[in-house]
C-alpha cells in the first residue's frame, strides 16, 4: 500500500508517516498545497491523507482539481475542527472521507483500510501467473505447494511484475512505485533485489523467469526450453 500524506504541520507529517511505515505502507509527504496535487497527479498512491488548510492550495482545491483532471486516488480529509460546513464541503469537492483533528491514528489506519477494500469490487487475495501465486495477504510466493516469505521490497517489485506479465516493467517503473519519488535509490537496488527474488523463485522451483532486459526492465515470462 502507497500512502500520500499532505500536512503541513511537520511533527503530524512525520508522527503519521511512522506509524504507517509501521504497518508496512510505502509512505511520502508533501507539506503544502501545489506539491501535494503535483504528487497526486502522479496516480501512484492507493490513499491520500490530505490537511484542508494548506500553504499555497488548500485541501479542498486540491481534490477539486483531481476528480476533474480524472484522477480517482481515494482521498481522506483530516479537518481542523468538527465543522460540519467543513466535511459537507470536502465531501462535494470529492474526497472519500474525513477525519477531524484531533484524531487517534488507528482511528485513521482504520479508514485506510476501509477506503483500500472499498476499491473495486473485486478485493484480489493473490495474483497468479503460471505456476507462481503471490500471496496478497501475507507476503509470500508459492509454488505446487512450497511457499517462500518476501520482504516488503521483494513483495512490491514481484506485485508489479505479476500484475504486468509478459510485458516489460522498466527499472524507473520500480524505483518510482517500489522505492518512492524522492528516494535516491538507483537502478543497482533494483538490481539487487531481483536477484532476491530469483533466487527466492528457483528455490520454491518455478518454471517463471525475471528476465532482463537489457538498458530498459524486467519481464516476468516463461522461457522456452
Ligand atoms: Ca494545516
Amino acid at each position: 500500500m502507497r500512502v500520500l500524506i499532505v500536512e503541513d504541520e511537520v511533527r503530524l507529517a512525520e508522527a503519521l508517516g511512522e506509524i504507517m511505515k509501521g504497518q508496512r505502507y510505502s509512505v511520502d509527504i508533501v507539506y503544502d498545497g501545489e506539491d501535494g496535487l503535483d504528487y497526486a497527479m502522479s496516480d501512484i498512491y492507493d490513499v491520500i491523507v490530505m490537511d484542508v488548510m494548506l500553504p499555497k492550495m488548500n485541501g479542498f482545491d486540491i481534490v477539486r482539481k483531481m476528480r476533474e483532471e480524472k484522477n480517482q486516488t481515494p482521498v481522506i480529509m483530516l479537518t481542523a475542527k468538527d465543522d460540519t460546513a467543513d466535511k459537507i464541503k470536502g465531501l462535494d469537492c470529492g474526497a472519500d472521507d474525513y477525519l477531524t483533528k484531533p484524531f487517534i491514528p488507528g482511528e485513521l489506519l482504520a479508514r485506510i483500510r476501509a477506503i483500500s477494500r472499498r476499491q473495486g469490487e473485486v478485493v484480489l487475495d493473490e495474483l497468479k501467473f503460471e505456476d507462481l501465486t503471490l500471496s496478497l495477504s501475507n507476503y509470500s510466493v508459492s509454488c505446487n505447494g512450497n511457499s517462500i516469505n518476501l520482504g516488503p521490497k521483494e513483495f512490491d517489485i514481484l506485485k508489479l511484475l505479476m500484475s504486468n506479465p509478459n510485458i516489460i516493467v522498466p527499472k524507473e517503473d520500480l524505483l518510482i512505485k517500489v522505492w518512492g519519488i524522492e528516494s535516491d535509490a538507483e537502478d543497482n537496488n533494483v538490481e539487487v533485489y531481483i536477484s532476491f527474488l530469483r533466487k527466492k523463485i528457483a528455490h520454491i522451483s518455478s518454471k517463471v523467469a525475471i528476465s532482463t532486459v537489457r538498458k530498459i526492465g524486467y519481464r516476468l515470462e516463461v522461457p522456452n526450453c
